[in-house]
């Protein structure tokens, strides 16, 4: 197989075969990936022209039920320090988002019975009600397709659920026994049937994962066809049974971005805070490998730190929304431009 030739498929046919893509996966040379990363760049412009989007990310709660092995906030940490924002402070955190030009909130936490499914559905409808010309996001995890269908009707757009992996035997080698990939991979397809703007996505580099996990990976993003995938880095948290394990790369990252971006021609695709924190110009090179979403922290300063999903997670500085500034020019020294719009997907 040659690299270039699957390049040049890719890019026009949007689709390779699983052998071909975990090929590209493993063989890329550095040459070959500046040119994989050009066309993935071609095509993010010429969908969303040099525009990056922003989303105000709302970390509400780390308390979870769950206890996925390689999350910070897992169930069984006992070390988490855990936290939950009022309704109040929720909605002022959309207040100063709103101010600062965020056109799209994403409401994201573990998944705590705490806040009941009207909690969350009256939230969302006081904040379409406040801001009719913002999208409210939900990222609360595996839900009933009852749940589901409640909090769109109370005006949610979208709802982001990273699949994690779309290989069964990984998922499980992830997850406790309580967890079904069956389960997760339902509540995508529920997701998309009800309407919601959908954004699945998965680690780069998680433990056990091989190159054909991550062919696996695009074929079954191809055929759910979301309106988002996120992309980061696995990055080992030390409480965690995985903390031993080495961090995604920055290289591998990159490459799947741009996989994804060519793949999926209109997806909205962030530049993650993972991909910030195992390098200080992540982002940027995110952003040069077909990504066009930022998402800064809107959370309160004193809870950002507490929401550890992983190590050393990026959490003081030019990520969080107050300094929307610096981050814009961090965006436009690199030729794109950081706007502010509810940024919907180009393709549907
Ligand atoms: N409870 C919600 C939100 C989960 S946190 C849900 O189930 O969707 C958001 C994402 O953080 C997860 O989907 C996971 O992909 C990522 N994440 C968790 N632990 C991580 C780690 N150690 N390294 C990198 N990403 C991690």
């Amino acid at each position: 197989m040659d690299t270039i030739n699957l390049i040049e498929k890719l890019e026009q046919t949007h689709i390779l075969e699983k052998e071909e893509y975990s090929y590209l996966i493993t063989s890329c040379k550095k040459e070959e990936t500046e040119i994989l990363f050009q066309k993935a760049r071609d095509m993010q412009k010429k969908y969303y022209k040099n525009e990056v989007y922003s989303r105000g990310l709302i970390e509400f709660t780390d308390y979870c039920k769950n206890n996925c092995f390689y999350c910070g906030i897992r169930s069984g940490n006992t070390k988490a320090e855990r936290y939950r924002l009022s309704c109040e402070e929720i909605l002022s955190c959309a207040e100063e988002g709103y101010r600062l030009g965020f056109r799209t909130f994403v409401l994201q936490g573990g998944e705590d019975s705490f806040y009941s499914t009207e909690d969350i559905g009256s939230l969302v409808s006081e904040i379409k009600k406040r801001y009719p010309d913002c999208a409210v996001t939900l990222s609360v995890g595996e839900q009933e397709r009852e749940v589901y269908e409640y909090w769109y009707g109370c005006g949610a757009d979208r709802y982001l659920l990273r699949h994690e992996t779309a290989t069964k035997e990984h998922y499980e080698k992830l997850h406790p026994p309580a967890l079904s990939f069956e389960h997760r991979i339902q509540c995508l397809y529920w997701l998309k049937e009800i309407g919601y703007q959908v954004g699945a996505g998965f680690m780069v580099g998680s433990p056990y994962q091989t190159a054909e996990c991550l062919a696996d990976d695009l074929l079954f993003l191809k055929k759910l066809m979301p309106h988002m995938v996120g992309i980061g880095p696995f990055i080992a948290q030390k409480d965690s049974p995985f903390a031993s394990f080495p961090n995604g790369t920055l290289e591998e990252t990159l490459l799947m971005l741009a996989l994804v971006r060519l793949t999926l021609p209109h997806v909205l695709l962030p530049a993650t805070t993972a991909l910030g924190t195992i390098h200080p110009d992540g982002r940027e090179l995110g952003i040069l490998a077909g990504a066009n979403v930022v998402m800064p922290n809107l959370s309160p300063a004193e809870v950002r730190k507490k929401y550890q999903l992983y190590d050393n997670k990026i959490c003081t500085g030019e990520e969080s929304a107050q300094c929307l500034d610096s981050l814009s020019k961090r965006v436009s020294s690199i030729g794109y431009q950081l706007v502010s719009k509810r940024g919907d997907c180009a393709g549907f």
